[in-house]
């Protein structure tokens, strides 16, 4: 199957930044994929959003502190979107491991992540621009993690343009506890066209922390309307 590919709106996100246009045609691109209900069409899109969170945020002016073997914010839930486990399940092998501890169980023991090219949005997003303030955090102390404007502002963006497309087609918008939700995936893959079919076949793994929040879906379905995609 031909996929189509990503229109201009979309490639100028990379250097323009988000504004309300582009997301509502990140939307409608994102919605066309879908659509498909199609795992090279998934990954296609999950590849795209990734890309874009990557190239979007290197245009922030903000240094991170974020480096390879720096994993005090591995030790939080982690909550991947559907699409993403899909797409993280079809390149593992083996038997997903268990959590042992607070530490997501895909961190290698060198403290760096050992899904790193497909790990999820979150990850990629939540950053900080103080390991300081992350390593207090990690001990308890209250402190605030300086976590750039920029970067929360753009995973806003992917995740309203990603839920707009998926609340159109009547595919649940919500996220997953990645680690439970890959093994699920991984030991049973009929689980991705459950899934496709609107049958939330992972709400096992959606956990109140997973829950997306009532301001989130009113943004995205006023996205899905700016990108009419329910006349489509
Ligand atoms: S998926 Fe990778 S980056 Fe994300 S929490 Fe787990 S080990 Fe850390």
């Amino acid at each position: 199957m031909k996929l189509p590919p990503p229109p201009a709106a979309v490639r100028q996100i990379a250097a323009k930044g988000f504004d309300e246009a582009g997301a509502a045609a990140l939307a409608r691109h994102g919605w066309r994929l879908l659509q498909m209900r199609d795992a090279a069409a998934g990954d296609a899109l999950v590849a795209l959003l990734h890309d874009l969170a990557a190239r979007s945020t290197a245009r922030a002016a903000t240094a991170i502190a974020c480096r390879k073997g720096c994993a005090f914010c591995c030790h939080q839930h982690v909550s991947a979107h559907a699409i993403e486990v899909f797409a993280l399940a079809r390149r593992w092998r083996g038997t997903v491991p268990a959590a042992a501890g607070s530490a997501c169980a895909l961190l290698g023991m060198d403290r760096a992540c050992t899904v790193h090219p497909g790990r999820p949005l979150v990850c990629r997003m939540v950053v900080s621009t103080d390991a300081g303030a992350c390593e207090a955090a990690f001990g308890g102390a209250a402190v605030e993690v300086p976590w750039p404007r920029h970067f929360i502002d753009t995973a806003a963006w992917l995740v309203m343009a990603l839920w707009a497309g998926q609340r159109a087609l009547g595919l649940p918008a919500r996220g997953y506890a990645l680690v439970p939700a890959l093994a699920a995936v991984v030991a049973d893959p009929g689980l991705e066209a459950r899934w496709y079919a609107g049958d939330d076949a992972l709400a096992a793994f959606s956990t109140d922390a997973d829950a997306p929040q009532p301001a989130m879906l009113a943004a995205a379905d006023r996205l899905a309307g700016l990108a009419r995609l329910r006349e489509a």
